[in-house]
């Protein structure tokens, strides 16, 4: 009995395994039929035409993601459909309703092929997911292109009606003519945005692999240098992974006004800055710095990522408690890229360091989240002051926890290891469609290191452990100072502080934040509260810290204030900053020990003494 069930069990696997095969070979050659035609890019419209296959069901719901990829937020980019048409291949108009924000359910399908049809408003260009004008449209799919449960894995050929001189630019595959791309499926295509409009088109080739920069708007950027130094960033990855996961990558760049920010994609990113805000040196190094991290994600996230967000669910969030180190890891391999490629000098990456040290040490939020809770909670993150106050940063702190435990690992490895070496074996054991769970994180540190960390995991990823940045800095020969260059030796010289930040209102000083713990807060002044008056006196500044300088660090303050319209008065006892902004510098006396781990750190000799 037993071995005829074991016999029978088999040959209904083996039926199973034979249908799925035919199944997937039915749905490979299925494909979804895409145009879209920007025929008023003045007004930021577009008509969006798909041709489904034969469906079998009597009724198919057509979806919109809730959201897209690289954001992790819900947007409502539902909101922009209108004129939505579903006809049969004889054009007879299907009856539908919508179930949801983002489905339209359309009935008496089943034996037919199924046509959309809808307008699309586009005038989204901040958020990088739709945006058409008369220069140029961004499409990312996932706010264009509706899906249903099956078409996901079908293939999609996506056709471009635009004006005469635009060009069009994609990571996807072209197909039969310039303004026309394949995805092998409905992940691909909204991972691949299509840039098409007036626009700069370089290229080069590195290691059998094509590289390309489309940039749109005009502004004061030196397409020469781009190129140049994007050249170098992209041999930059061997250091860290050991592969490519394309055989093409495009740098899309948006030089333009009202947006900055970039997303990755899976093999492209799309990166905005303001349009003059490229030929200063400190401009440069953003927009550079931000081309590393977009291109680290290629592997990080692109390529492995946690189980809670494999495969996206576009419906909904996506939970993990690791986005830290989709984030944050991203943010602190970035460095590694720029420092190896002489893209980054040390002393610019020292101020970096130290600007993240100094946000960090105003950051009281540490104390209320760790960054696995940062992570979860990712989607309903706030800014402003209640998020300095009450939340780390899956960015910021994500950054820390990388460098923390890179440290760690080069330590305990008598520098053999880092934190690289994680990256590669999760790149190496869980790229897609695997996801990892913190579990194997765990597991690879342990591989790598070949020490325990399951305390050290709790203390800094799931705990709230205060850094000793100093202690840090020192194994790399490096420490904190608030001295200034040259021969000053005032080194940490207090000054006065309240703990608030203003903005010039019409009225008098807008709190515009105020930092959790400091004399503003024990003194119940809160964001919002218009400053009249200090002592008494008229506050004619534009600053506060103006002001305050008129003060020494523990003395009295009486601040006169608006809040919702009712003249109010409070004092607070001054507290006590550094004068200076934190630097971080070599150490007086390095050993060798210590120039040997900052080469092991950041692939470059310890910076010579001026
Ligand atoms: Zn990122």
């Amino acid at each position: 009995m037993r071995k005829f069930l074991y016999v029978f069990n088999k040959k209904i696997k083996l039926i199973i395994a034979i249908s799925l095969f035919f199944a997937q070979l039915i749905s490979a050659q299925a494909s979804v039929k895409v145009d879209i035609n920007i025929e008023q890019p003045e007004h930021h419209l577009a008509q969006v035409q798909l041709k489904f296959e034969t469906s079998k069901a009597k009724q198919v719901n057509f979806y919109l993601p809730t959201w897209r990829t690289g954001r992790y937020t819900t947007l409502n980019l539902a909101n922009g459909i209108r004129e939505f048409k579903a006809k049969d291949s004889e054009g007879n108009e299907l009856s539908w309703h919508k179930v949801d924000k983002h489905t339209w359910q359309v009935s008496g399908t089943q034996g037919k092929a199924i046509y959309l049809s809808y307008q699309i408003y586009a005038n989204e260009l901040a958020k990088r997911t739709r945006h058409i004008d008369d220069s140029h449209a961004f499409l990312d799919s996932s706010a264009v292109v509706m899906y249903t449960k099956t078409s996901r894995s079908q293939e999609h050929t996506i056709q471009l009606s635009v004006p005469k001189l635009w060009k069009s630019h994609s990571g996807l595959v072209q197909g039969e003519n310039s303004h026309q791309f394949i995805a092998n499926n409905y992940d691909q295509l909204v991972d691949s945005p299509i840039e098409t409009g007036i626009n700069e088109h370089h290229y080069f080739s590195i290691d059998k692999r094509k590289y390309e920069l489309v940039i749109w708007g005009e502004g004061n950027f030196d397409s020469k240098k781009m190129l140049e130094d994007l050249q170098v960033l992209v041999q930059q990855s061997k250091h860290v992974w050991q592969g490519y996961p394309f055989k093409r990558y495009v740098f899309m760049v948006h030089a333009t006004s009202g947006a900055r920010g970039a997303t990755e994609h899976v093999n492209s990113t799309i990166i905005q800055r303001s349009r003059f805000k490229f030929s200063e040196r400190k401009d440069y190094l953003g927009f550079i710095t931000t081309a590393a991290h977009e291109f680290v994600h290629t592997w990080n996230v692109k390529q492995y990522r946690p189980q809670g967000i494999v495969p996206y669910d576009y419906q909904q969030e996506n939970y993990s408690n690791l986005l830290w180190l989709v984030e944050g890891s991203t943010s602190y391999l970035q460095y590694q890229l720029l420092l190896r490629g002489n893209l980054m000098t040390t002393s610019e990456f020292f101020t970096a360091l130290a600007k993240r040290i100094t946000l960090h040490m105003h950051k009281p939020g540490q104390a209320s989240q760790s960054i696995a809770q940062a992570s979860f909670d990712a989607w309903i993150s706030e800014g402003g002051d209640y998020g300095n106050n009450h939340s780390v940063n899956i960015y910021s702190e994500g950054f820390l926890a990388s460098w923390l435990l890179d440290f760690d690992i080069l330590d305990k490895t008598d520098l053999a290891k880092s934190y690289r070496n994680v990256h590669n074996q999760l790149y190496q054991q869980y790229r897609l469609p695997l996801g990892y769970k913190e579990a194997d994180v765990l597991e690879i540190v342990e591989q790598v290191s070949g020490e325990k960390y399951q305390t050290w995991w709790q203390e800094n990823i799931h705990g709230k452990t205060k850094i000793d940045f100093n202690r840090l800095l020192a194994k790399a020969g490096l420490k904190m100072s608030y001295a200034k260059a040259g021969n000053d030796k005032s080194g940490n010289k207090p000054k006065a502080w309240a703990g608030i930040k203003t903005t010039d209102g019409k009225h008098g000083l807008v709190i515009t934040s105020l930092e959790k713990n400091s004399p503003a807060w024990h003194g119940g002044l809160t964001t919002g509260d218009v400053i009249v008056a200090v002592n008494g006196l008229r506050i004619n500044d534009k600053d506060l810290s103006n002001r305050l300088n008129d003060f020494k660090p523990k003395q009295s303050v009486t601040f006169t204030y608006f809040r919702r319209d009712k003249l109010q008065t409070t004092t607070l006892k001054l507290a006590e900053i550094a004068k200076n902004k934190l630097k971080i510098i070599p150490l007086a006396k390095v050993s060798s020990d210590q120039k040997a781990f900052f080469k092991a750190w950041t692939g470059i000799d310890f910076p010579k003494n001026k």
